[in-house]
Parts: C-alpha cells; structure tokens; sequence
C-alpha cells in the first residue's frame, strides 16, 4: 500500500539518507527511533514531499511518484494522500479552533461547510474540547493545541498520517493526554509513521519499529525483535 525504493537525501551534497527501502500495509502504525541528526523528519517530510528527494520512488495508495523525473501536479497528488503533524502543531494562529480544523476540509477535500463543520465538531467532542471551538489556538495549552492538530490531521481522513516528534515540543505534564490520542488512533485502521523518542510508547503501539542511524534504517521488526532480543 505504501512503498519505498532506493530513497535518498542530501542537504549540501551530504547524504542524509540513502538506499532507503520499505514497504507498509494498510493500519500498520511504524515508530521511527534513533539518534538526534539521522534524519529521521527528513525522511518523513520526504514522505509527503514536503522535502523532495534527490533519488528513488515513493508510492501511496497507487500513486506514484519518481524523484527523477515528475511533473509538478505528482507532488500534490502525494500530499493529498498524506496527513502531517508537527513538533510545534502548526496550528493557524489567526483561526479558531474550529476553523483550523474546517479549513482542509472545504478547501481541499472539496467538503461543503455544514458537513465540515459536523465532522470538526463531532472530533471536538471526542476529545473533550468542544467548549474551546471557538477558542483562538493561544488560549489553549500546549497538549490541547497539539491534540487539535491531531485530530485536523485524522479529520483529513488521509491514506497515511506522518507524526513528527508530536511530544518534543510538550511541557511534561501533557505528554500522556497526546500520547493517548494518538493510541486511540492507532486502534483504527488509520496508517501511521511517527517519529518519536518515547520509548515505551513506540514499543505499546507499533507495529513495526525503525531504527535510524548511519544514513539508513538498521534495524526493523515487531516490538519485541527490537528491543527484546539477547
Ligand atoms: P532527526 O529528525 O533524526 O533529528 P533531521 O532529519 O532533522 O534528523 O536532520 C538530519 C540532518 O539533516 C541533520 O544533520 C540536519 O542538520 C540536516 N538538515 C535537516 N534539514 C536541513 C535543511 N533544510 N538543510 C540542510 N540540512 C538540513
Ligand atoms: P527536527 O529534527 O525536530 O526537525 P531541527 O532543529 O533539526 O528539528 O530542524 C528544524 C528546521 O530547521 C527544519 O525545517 C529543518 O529542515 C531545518 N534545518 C535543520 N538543520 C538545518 C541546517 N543544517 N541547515 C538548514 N536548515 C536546517
């Protein structure tokens, strides 16, 4: 459903990554760990293109796309299958909340405004924020900023969410209520890549476990081939 051939990187002629390849089905959740600098959001902002590789394919749901030749309109296309969430939530300053949610719907999605409107409130009330829908982002903690950006990310109702670092940014004490979010979703058939140093929550919610360092993926299995092996 998702795949991945001889990807590479470079940021001034240094190879960040190369010769990545790999394969993900349909509801598979996949923590990305490793060392700091090994390109671990790099490779997932490549995955929706918001950085484009210099080599290799990259294939979504039978979209493909070739970093060596592609037209301009293949990049979109992959976007489209693709939902992001970052370290610093991303959230529209100038929106309220649930206009930030609303926003991708009716304008890329193509949804009309009622129905929009019904899906950002019903995943408001899911997550216990109904009362803020009206709130400006400012006014909201760091956890419940990041959970509104969760929850616009899953409301795209996207081929694949890509989750960078989404506790990096958090003061301690918010930590779990994302951290839960983000489990509940991965119950659903909704497919994940996070990049991630929270250890235990790799290990409780993953599928599969990458491990990044040295320009490529080193190690990858279940949970318990990762980190439980001799
Ligand atoms: P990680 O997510 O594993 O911490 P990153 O993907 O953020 O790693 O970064 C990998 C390497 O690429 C780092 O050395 C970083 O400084 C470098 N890098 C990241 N983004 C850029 C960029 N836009 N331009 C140049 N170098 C970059
Ligand atoms: P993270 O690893 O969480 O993505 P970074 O601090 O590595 O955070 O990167 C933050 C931003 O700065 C990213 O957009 C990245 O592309 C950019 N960046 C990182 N390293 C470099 C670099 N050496 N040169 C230019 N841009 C960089």
């Amino acid at each position: 459903m998702i795949k991945i051939s001889n990807l590479e990187k470079k940021y001034n002629n240094q190879i960040i990554f190369n010769d990545l390849n790999f394969t993900i089905e349909k509801g598979e959740v996949i923590s990305i760990i490793g060392p700091s600098g090994t390109g671990k959001s790099t490779l997932l902002r490549c995955l929706n293109l918001l950085e484009i590789p210099d080599k290799g394919t990259l294939e979504i749901d039978k979209i493909k796309f070739n970093a060596s030749h592609y037209k301009l309109n293949e990049i979109n296309k992959i976007r489209l299958k693709t939902s992001f969430v970052f370290q610093n939530y991303g959230l529209f300053r100038n929106l309220n909340i649930i206009n930030n949610i609303t926003l991708g719907l009716t304008k890329v999605n193509g949804i009309d405004k009622v129905e929009a409107n019904k899906i950002a409130s019903d995943l408001l009330e899911s997550i216990g924020l109904l009362d803020k829908m009206y709130s400006y982002p400012s006014s909201l903690s760091g956890g419940q900023q990041q959970r509104v950006a969760i929850t616009r990310a899953l409301a795209l109702n996207r081929n694949l969410m890509l989750l960078d670092e989404p506790t990096s940014s958090l003061d301690p004490q918010w930590v779990k209520e994302v951290l839960n979010l983000i489990k509940t979703i991965s119950l659903s058939d909704q497919t994940m890549i996070i990049v991630t140093h929270e250890m235990n929550f790799a290990k409780s919610i993953s599928d599969r476990i990458f491990f990044m360092m040295d320009k490529k993926i080193v190690e990858q299995g279940s949970p318990n081939e990762i980190f439980d092996n001799p």
